[in-house]
């Protein structure tokens, strides 16, 4: 059967750096082995002896059927002193294992399609993703597999194509964009639960265009946006503190370094205010953006694509919404505090806050759930009070 692969840029033009990458994903996890590879290796005339070392069975499966043993500094015993991979180096991706030859690279089927990309977790992906200009040009290509795969629901196919027109509407605020995607989700539930046609999500896209354009969008933002700091505050510690009590070992460093910036916001009492961090992205972090002004656009670009928006874990539409928006304001308080740190920010910088906050929270499999159960435990469960984390 014909189906498609789509590959963006930024999959096409992804390599891997190397010694030259500043958060190798050669330190600090979990590498897994699987069976093949690691037989490969220990036969291999020139690896066999370190490969003992290196290596530890654990037999989970065929696909970790071992793991690299990683040294007090964190890093992966098939490291040379010049930060290079000697299996590489010695025998070539072949005896590469999965988890080495594959990463960052991800994919996902829809309907029977491929969709490539890449993990924010890598630095140069991230480089990759939020700064090249033909970042999100598709290539699509005709494959044939024999394997019959479910098309994707219709209400999912409008609101993952419906949330992309509105997130890139012209001259309409990321905002504003964003409000009416999270409109929009309301109808998406209803229609993946059966209560209205998906014809109800076309209706409502069309009201929406109308509602941007005619300025009622705009009114309707504004109401929502009022006492945000108070619940702005509960949902960044809450989160922050999940990350720290459950941080992963790569990248820790870089991690610390977002958590001295954020205590180097505290006043004379060590309080730390929301308004100082808001401020901090009004007068330092966004003016210094000024270069990259679709910064939040294109990761959100990715973000949908990346996740199969609004298919997101087994989440309702609106709760990807929520923790999509969640999402979204860590990323923009992580600027904020680096940039009030660092008076600015530099691409290095933007590429840190990005790549240390999806290193953490993608690497988690729960953290979809816990973020719901988090906005609802802050009864951030209606749109009114999601939007808050945008003002
Ligand atoms: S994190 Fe990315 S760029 Fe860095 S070593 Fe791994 S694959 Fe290469």
């Amino acid at each position: 059967m014909k189906h498609s692969l789509i590959r963006p840029g930024f999959v096409t033009n992804f390599s891997c750096i190397g010694g030259e990458c500043e958060d190798s994903c050669c330190y600090g996890w979990n590498i897994h082995i699987d069976k093949q590879s690691y037989k490969k290796t220990l036969a291999h005339s020139e690896l066999k002896v370190l490969a003992k070392t290196a290596l530890k069975k654990v037999k989970k499966s065929e696909q970790v059927w071992a793991q690299a043993v990683l040294n007090e500094e964190g890093a992966c015993g098939f490291l040379d002193e010049n930060k290079l991979c000697q299996i590489h180096a010695k025998a070539g991706e072949a005896l590469l294992s999965n988890t080495c030859k594959t990463y960052p690279r991800m994919s996902h089927m829809r309907g029977g399609d491929r969709y490539d990309s890449l993990s924010l977790s890598c630095p140069e992906a991230a480089r990759n993703i939020l700064l090249r200009p033909d970042a999100f040009n598709l290539q699509r290509t005709e494959i044939g597999h024999s394997r019959s795969y479910k098309a994707a629901p219709l209400w999912a196919q409008k609101a993952y194509d419906y949330s992309i027109q509105l997130l890139l509407k012209p001259e309409q605020p990321l905002e504003l964009g964003l409000t009416a995607i999270g409109i929009l989700m309301n109808t998406v539930d209803r229609a993946a639960k059966g209560e209205v046609e998906s014809s109800a999500i076309d209706s409502m896209f069309q009201q929406l265009i109308v509602l941007s354009d005619n300025g009622q969008l705009k009114q309707h933002f504004e109401g929502f946006n009022q006492d945000t700091d108070v619940h702005q505050m509960h949902a960044f510690t809450s989160i922050q503190l999940w990350l720290n009590t459950n941080k992963v070992r790569r990248g820790r460093s870089r991690f610390e370094l977002i958590n001295q910036a954020i205590c180097s916001m505290a006043d004379d009492d060590k309080n730390i205010s929301m308004s100082s961090i808001n401020q901090a992205w009004k007068e330092i972090a966004e003016p210094t953006l000024g270069g990259h002004q679709e910064l939040f656009s294109r990761y959100l670009l990715y973000y949908f694509y990346h996740m199969n928006f609004p298919q997101v874990d087994k989440l309702t539409p609106s709760q990807a919404f929520r923790v999509m928006l969640l999402d979204f304001f860590m990323l923009r308080c992580y600027l904020a505090v680096i940039a009030a740190k660092n008076n600015g920010l530099s691409e290095h910088d933007i590429i840190m806050c990005f790549q240390v906050y999806h290193t953490n929270r993608q690497h988690k499999a729960n953290y979809s759930q816990f973020a719901v159960d988090l906005l609802d435990k802050a009864k951030f469960t209606d749109l009114a009070a999601i939007l808050t984390l945008l003002s």
